[in-house]
């Protein structure tokens, strides 16, 4: 039976690190096989759309980490996203191209960076971003201009900035809120011993951020997504009030499946219907 005409799916994806290719033919996958269309893909960061090795040269990353990806195939229309893609910046990104306009801007057809801070309303819902991760010296400082690029670190770029959070917490509401890193406070007491001695994660309290967190607390939105420590994870967020915010972190896409998410909207209510287990995971 068909669903109503008001459901409607969409995904949300783990740092992709350059790999489109893998990234569509994915969820390409999942949708053939569960005969359902996305009507939009929400990404977390660590994007990396690098136009050429010159967007490369402008990301902070070891240099065993640069790979310059496929986006440059839908930027030149030889390939093109089969549904709209809003994405944040995460802490590896061509900062000489996503800083040409921190406002946010259409990268190419159905890619849309949603800026340092932004928001996107589709299909009733509002959608908000907050790029960056917390660095404690870079966070009471303006971000660098373009102009000094290669004469300061490529990691001066990548950080928010207290004024990001001002402008975040001034949003008022949001239905979705998309982070790279995690909000601290997040891992549940039964769960902690999977966050021990993991590269990313030395242990539970080390964890997110606090400012992730303050953000999910003043927007309140029905779902946080994010991603950076290449884990899944499902976990909430309980507000004094009593209210409770689900968060969903996700893997790299570089993992398989667990970097993807599906979620269902029926009459207004939001839901997970599929972590794509069923992927083939190459
Ligand atoms: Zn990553």
């Amino acid at each position: 039976m068909a669903p109503p005409p008001d459901t409607f799916c969409f995904a949300a994806v783990g740092d992709v690190h350059g790999r489109m290719d893998r990234m569509v033919s994915s969820l390409q996958t999942w949708a053939k096989s569960a005969h359902r269309e996305l009507a939009f893909v929400l990404q977390v960061g660590d994007f990396e759309p690098h136009r050429d090795d010159a967007d490369l040269a402008t990301m902070a990353a070891p240099a065993r980490y640069k790979h310059l990806g496929d986006f440059a195939d839908y930027h030149q229309k030889r390939r093109r996203f089969p549904w709209p893609v809003y994405f944040i910046g995460g802490n590896h990104e061509p900062h000489g191209y996503l800083d040409t306009a921190p406002e946010g801007f259409l990268l190419t057809s159905n890619c849309r960076y949603l800026g340092r801070v932004g928001v996107v309303e589709t299909r009733g819902l509002r959608i908000a971003g907050l790029s960056g991760i917390h660095d404690a010296p870079g966070f009471q400082k303006p971000h660098p201009a373009l102009s000094l690029l290669g004469t300061v670190s490529n990691k001066d770029y990548a950080c928010f900035n207290e004024q990001d959070i001002e402008q975040a917490l001034g949003l008022e509401r949001a239905d979705i809120l998309l982070v790279h890193d995690w909000p601290s406070g997040l891992v549940a007491a039964e769960d902690r011993q999977d966050f021990e001695h993991q590269r990313r994660s030395p242990h539970a309290d080390a964890v997110g951020n606090e400012y992730a967190r303050l953000v999910a607390e003043a927007l309140q939105p029905r779902l946080v997504l994010c991603g950076h420590l290449h884990k899944r994870y499902r976990g909430t967020l309980k507000w004094p009030s009593g209210a409770q915010t689900p968060v969903c972190c996700l893997a790299s896409v570089e993992q398989g499946a667990e970097a993807f998410a599906i979620f269902q909207v029926s009459r207004g209510a939001l839901q997970e219907v599929t972590h794509l287990g069923t992927l083939p995971v190459r």
